[in-house]
């Protein structure tokens, strides 16, 4: 029997490890459970799933949380504030930790159970394009085992050899490729695009995901950060890895060999797919999803990524190119420029053009920060910093905010 802590439970992400969590008692058991403010949420999850411990940043939300499952005769202890997040992720008692907060707000917690040498199963992709070189040289040092979450790195590892693991470079691979549908906007002109409204960004066709990952899939930013991800977990470089636009989502990625061979994997665009692969590695477990029926499917299509009409992508490959702060800059302007999509105070087109410019800003002023800890975070806040401070010139806006969008749920 092995203790799961979910970081991010009441997410997407964190609900389909639970599902598939909830198919393996005899297997798994939950240890922890963590949330940013939805109280009513962790409670629903608790009363499901039994934690011993529930742990939520907002101390209000705790408090609540802490009474309802009182009243309801639930053992469960309920901790607060964020650095309890960090407390579970590397609790003792632990084994196996999801990542599954969404941004940069995961990075502390992920590092806890990093340094804390837990089965790390990473699907917030934020913290490793932040700190990737931090996070993979913790992961050595104390024996970490990282496993990816993400549909395409998750594919990836499937398609290299049984002994790979992660953070070393793969043998007798000459690229990686990285699958994309498109998103909501595949066939939109760039003038359409430069008007679309949140609730049309956030609605994805083929997967169903929270409400930041899913914007940054409309504007190809999601593929542009899974190539700095890429970088991290294969210790791989920009030129041993492409892209190619794949509108059906079945294929979820590929891994090309010296010999011309190509590997992929392939299966139902389900999140429970990758994290039951990673709860169950070196298994397999049942995952609740089924197989595919190939020949309903008819046919896959290709096409090359649309670099004019989806800048972000080609900032995101500048940015891996260029190395040092420029993933940390970019991932943070990027999260302040989404936020700001989301509450309709810019275009999606302004999305680009705000990191953009704090890249360019910021790598002037970072450009002989360390990589510790430390210069993360300060690079992380100065880049917050810049773009609230250059919002205005930024902002136009007549878009809709999105009805119950909320970048930090
Ligand atoms: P989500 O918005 O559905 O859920 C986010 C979770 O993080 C929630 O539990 C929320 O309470 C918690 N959270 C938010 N802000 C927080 C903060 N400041 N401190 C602590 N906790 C906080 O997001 P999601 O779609 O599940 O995505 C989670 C991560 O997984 C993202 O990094 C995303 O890129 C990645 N990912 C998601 C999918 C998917 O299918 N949803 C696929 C691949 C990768
Ligand atoms: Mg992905």
């Amino acid at each position: 029997m092995r203790k799961l802590v979910v970081l991010g439970a009441t997410g997407s992400v964190g609900r389909s490890t639970l599902d598939v969590a909830a198919r393996h008692p005899q297997r798994l058991q939950i240890h922890a459970l963590t949330a940013a403010r939805d109280a009513d949420g962790l409670l629903e999850l608790c009363r499901l799933h039994r934690p011993s411990i529930a742990a939520l940043v907002d101390e209000a939300a705790a408090k609540r949380l802490r009474a309802a499952l009182a009243a309801e005769n639930i053992p469960c202890e309920v901790l607060a504030g964020a650095s309890a997040l960090s407390e579970v992720a590397g609790a003792s008692e632990a084994d196996i930790v999801m990542s599954a907060i969404v941004g940069a707000a995961g990075l502390l917690p992920t590092l806890a159970a990093v340094r804390a040498g837990k089965q790390t199963l990473i699907a917030n992709k934020e913290p490793l394009v932040m700190a990737g070189r931090l996070l993979m040289r913790e992961a050595l040092r104390s024996g970490a085992c990282i496993l990816p979450i993400d549909s395409e790195h998750n594919a990836i590892f499937q398609c290299l050899p049984p002994q790979y693991r992660c953070g070393q470079p793969p043998v007798g691979v000459r690229k990686l490729l990285l699958t994309a549908s498109g998103g909501p906007f595949r066939e939109w002109s760039a003038e359409r695009i430069a008007t679309a409204t949140p609730a049309e960004a956030v609605r994805h066709p083929n997967w169903s995901m929270g409400p930041k990952i899913s914007v940054d899939s409309a504007t190809l930013m999601n593929k542009g950060l899974e190539l700095m991800e890429a970088s991290v977990l294969y210790g791989v470089t920009d030129a041993q890895l492409d892209v190619v636009i794949h509108p059906e989502s079945v294929i979820h990625s590929l891994v090309e060999y010296v010999d011309g061979s190509l590997l992929a994997q392939l299966g139902q665009p389900d999140m429970r797919v990758p994290i039951a692969h990673a709860l169950a590695w070196p298994e397999r477990w049942e995952s609740g999803v089924g197989g595919l029926d190939l020949a309903a499917l008819g046919q896959f299509r290709f096409a090359s990524p649309d670099l004019e009409r989806f800048p972000c992508l080609g900032l995101a490959r500048a940015a891996l190119r260029a190395g040092g702060h420029a993933p940390n800059l970019l991932n943070a302007a990027n999260e302040i420029a989404v936020e700001r999509f989301l509450n309709g105070q810019i275009g999606l087109n302004q999305i680009p053009q705000m990191i953009a410019a704090c890249v360019d800003a910021g790598l002037g002023v970072h450009a002989n920060a360390a990589d510790d800890l430390e210069a993360v975070l300060a690079v992380d806040a100065w880049a917050r910093d810049w773009c609230r401070r250059e919002l205005q010139r930024f902002s136009v806006t007549t878009i809709t905010a999105v009805e119950g969008a909320r970048v930090h749920a």
